[in-house]
């Protein structure tokens, strides 16, 4: 059985100051029905891990490497300092306008999970590739590309986030249908990989405009354990709203 994970993406939003309210207001919410958490803004990191009893706190990115001459990067050596124990690799975000390959997200992966942090790596196609009809194709070479050289035990301790581009921050989502087979066919790229027992443990959210609205159905697929949340994450009664949408 996995347990779901819903974790907020507040990307370049909220300061120090926010984050502490946030977390104060949140985190006594949570509910063991799924893992809750938020990947914030590097400076508000420790902030946030200092104030979270319930919440996980994520990394939305780091570098690959230990330490170096890399101008405005973070290592995982300096998450790991402050606890933080999960960070978000391959944002579509972060592939579109600072130039993340599948190469680059692959070195950070294999960083991460050598050092025991958790990933929450994403994959998904764009609207163009969509419209074309390769999105199974795109998400198996971003997955595959993604999982080079992890070992089976790393493996299935990753989560992957399924994310359309074209869903993100759009106010459109993929119908729970679409995203269900989606998901399911990224599994069965991870049972080809690595084989049925790790797959069966991957946990694979969805993420693309959730709503509190919409969680519980979505959650309802079978291959769907969770969802990463950019706009409905912001805001404490969106947050607290997804939280009853799972009680
Ligand atoms: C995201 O940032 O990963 C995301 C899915 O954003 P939104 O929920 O706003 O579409």
């Amino acid at each position: 059985m996995r347990k779901p994970i819903i974790v907020g993406n507040w990307k370049m939003n909220k300061t120090i100051a926010e984050t502490k309210a946030f977390v104060e207001a949140v985190d006594g919410y949570c509910h063991d029905n799924a893992d809750w958490g938020v990947a914030t803004p590097y400076l508000a990191l420790q902030t946030a891990k200092e104030n979270a009893k319930n919440l996980l706190i994520a990394a939305e990115n780091c570098h690959f490497e230990n330490n170096g001459a890399f101008t405005g990067e973070i290592s995982v050596d300096m998450l790991k300092e402050i606890g933080v124990e999960w960070v978000i690799l391959g944002h579509s975000e972060r592939r579109q306008y600072f130039g993340e390959t599948d190469e680059t997200v692959n070195k950070k992966m294999l960083q991460v999970l050598k050092n025991d942090l958790t990933p929450i790596v994403c994959v998904g196609e764009t609207l163009e590739e969509y419209e074309a009809g390769t999105t199974k194709e795109v998400c198996k070479t971003q997955t595959v590309a993604a999982f080079k050289d992890v070992c089976p035990a790393c493996a299935s301790r990753t989560v992957i986030a399924y994310e359309p581009v074209w869903a993100i921050g759009t106010g459109k989502t993929a119908t729970n249908e679409i995203a269900q087979d989606v998901c399911a066919y990224i599994r069965s790229v991870v049972a080809e990989l690595y084989g049925p027992e790790v797959a069966e443990k991957v946990r694979i959210q969805y993420g693309g405009s959730v709503k509190p609205e919409g969680l519980k159905e979505l959650l309802e697929q079978p291959d769907i354990d969770g969802a990463l949340v950019g706009g409905a994450s912001l805001v404490e009664d969106s947050y607290k709203a997804m939280i009853d949408a799972l009680r």
